[in-house]
């Protein structure tokens, strides 16, 4: 029998190399916990249960796959089936990684909860009543579930650093550059990476492996400085950990995180890290109406695609302009058009350099401070989410509550840098994350330090319910 909820990737990697299950067996066995559970999970919106000879693979269906309906989560693309494969599911499926189905995720990956969904939310395996974060959630929903030994999701400003520490799982959120997306349906280009998410550090940084690297079909991509390498260290001795100092002063962080976060610091001193301070008094009070600026403005120019001829459904007009305007008015929920309008007045004559380029230059000030925070430091460290997974609805009708969801992971993302959110402990019988920040092109540092203490705090993936 495999558990599918305790197998980890590289533990299931195991048992192909030695026989013990064939990949038809392990992909069945995934297949059929999805057949158990993501009725109640809805953390697939597509099951493909695709071949190959290694271990299977979940992908958010911003991931484009070649002959298979992808969809971003939009009804605007429904029944789209691209004729092209996005780099990272051909490299997956080079690798030899079976496609167990396509994740839900929040519309053009704009939320942090799922709930923006065009096809009902998923909900968190720890309890079902609740979100599993956004966007990725369905990602992480498969992964927590035991419905995937490992994923990919897509991280604009922190859609797989929060679903991983809501879902109490793994996930990075590399540098930018250094994951291809051609082939991912855009959000913010400036900001869109792909990453892994999985039950361990070694899991996340396996795959990583397989999808990380130059790519010639994205100009954006640049080669990594050196190959990825599997964590081994249990200790942290010569580490250097930062908090930002402006940590204790935020409201929004809820006590039981905050416990939980002082607690894994604790773990890290005791395995020999140093934890000094850092400072980054912009970046929390600027990064979300930076974000909330450059993400929306760049949404805007890359929805403008959507209109009824080249993708999906097409609701017919009396002329060109009206079929457009019927087709988008129809095809996208509440939270794209919240965006497109913002994007749109942002980058309007007059306002550009008010808006838009002011954001900017903001975005400029936060990349030199988070350098400047990370001189002598190894890793900034600060809870992933503000807040345990909350319930279902709780955020719905306010957006601004839901924005500030993503205050802390937001400003490493405006500074294009790596981010890994490791769990970190239990607040009212749910996970809360720790995020790991790191330098440019630092994803090894990050997995060597996530590693060792993924060692020291002992955190059971396995939601508790499901035990
Ligand atoms: N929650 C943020 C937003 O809504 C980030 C989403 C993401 O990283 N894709 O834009």
């Amino acid at each position: 029998m495999i558990d599918t909820l305790r197998l980890t990737a590289e533990q299931a990697i195991g048992l192909l190399e030695r026989r013990e299950v064939s990949a038809e067996e392990l992909s069945e066995a995934y297949l059929a916990a999805i057949d158990e559970r993501d009725a109640e999970l809805h953390a697939y919106l597509r099951v493909v249960g695709g071949t190959g000879d290694g271990v299977p693979v979940a992908l958010k269906d911003c991931i484009t796959t070649r002959g298979i309906e992808t969809t971003a989560g939009s009804k605007i693309l429904q029944g789209y089936v691209p004729v092209y494969d996005s780099t990272v599911a051909a490299r997956c499926g080079a690798a030899g990684l079976p496609l167990l189905g396509k994740t839900n995720m929040d519309e053009f990956a704009m939320g942090s909860s799922t709930e923006n969904s065009a096809f009902g939310p998923s909900r968190n395996p720890w309890d079902p009543s609740r979100v599993p974060g956004g966007s990725s959630g369905g990602s992480a929903a498969a992964v927590a579930g035991g419905l995937a030994p490992w994923a990919l999701g897509s991280d604009t400003g922190g859609s797989i650093k929060q679903p991983a520490a809501l879902c109490g799982i793994v996930g990075l959120r590399p540098t930018y550059g250094t994951v291809s997306r051609y082939g991912i349906v855009a959000f913010a280009s400036s900001l869109d990476q792909i990453g892994p998410v999985a039950k361990t550090v070694r899991d996340v940084a396996l795959l990583y492996s397989i999808i990380a690297g130059r790519d010639p079909l994205d100009s954006t991509t640049a080669e990594l400085p050196e190959p990825v390498a599997l964590p081994e260290d249990e200790s942290l001795a010569g580490v250097r950990l930062a908090v930002p100092r402006q940590v204790a002063g935020l409201d929004a962080i809820e006590p039981g995180v905050r416990a939980a976060f002082e607690k894994t610091l604790e773990t890290a001193r005791e395995l020999g890290a140093e934890v000094g301070e850092c400072d980054l008094p912009l970046s929390y009070r600027y990064g979300m109406p930076c974000y909330y600026l450059v993400a929306p403005a760049e949404a805007s120019s890359n929805l403008a695609r959507y209109d009824g001829v080249r993708y999906g459904p097409r609701v017919v007009g009396a002329t060109y302009g009206e079929m457009v305007d019927r087709t988008r008015d129809a095809g996208f929920g509440p939270e794209p058009k919240r965006r497109i309008m913002l994007g749109t007045y942002a980058l309007s004559a007059g306002y550009y350099d008010a808006f838009y380029g002011q954001a900017q230059r903001v975005r400029t000030l936060l990349i030199r401070e988070h350098r400047e925070a990370l001189e002598g430091f190894d890793a900034i460290v600060t809870p992933t989410s503000p807040t345990v997974a909350f319930p279902i609805g709780d955020k719905a009708a306010d957006p601004l509550a839901m924005y500030a969801c993503d205050l802390l992971t937001i400003p490493s993302c405006l500074a294009g840098l790596p981010g890994l959110s490791i769990p970190c402990g239990l607040s009212e019988g749910l996970p809360v994350g720790l995020q790991l920040i790191g330098r440019q092109f630092g994803e090894n540092g990050l997995f060597r330090i996530g590693h060792a203490l993924e060692g020291g705090i002992g955190f059971d993936t396995v939601p508790e319910r499901l035990r």
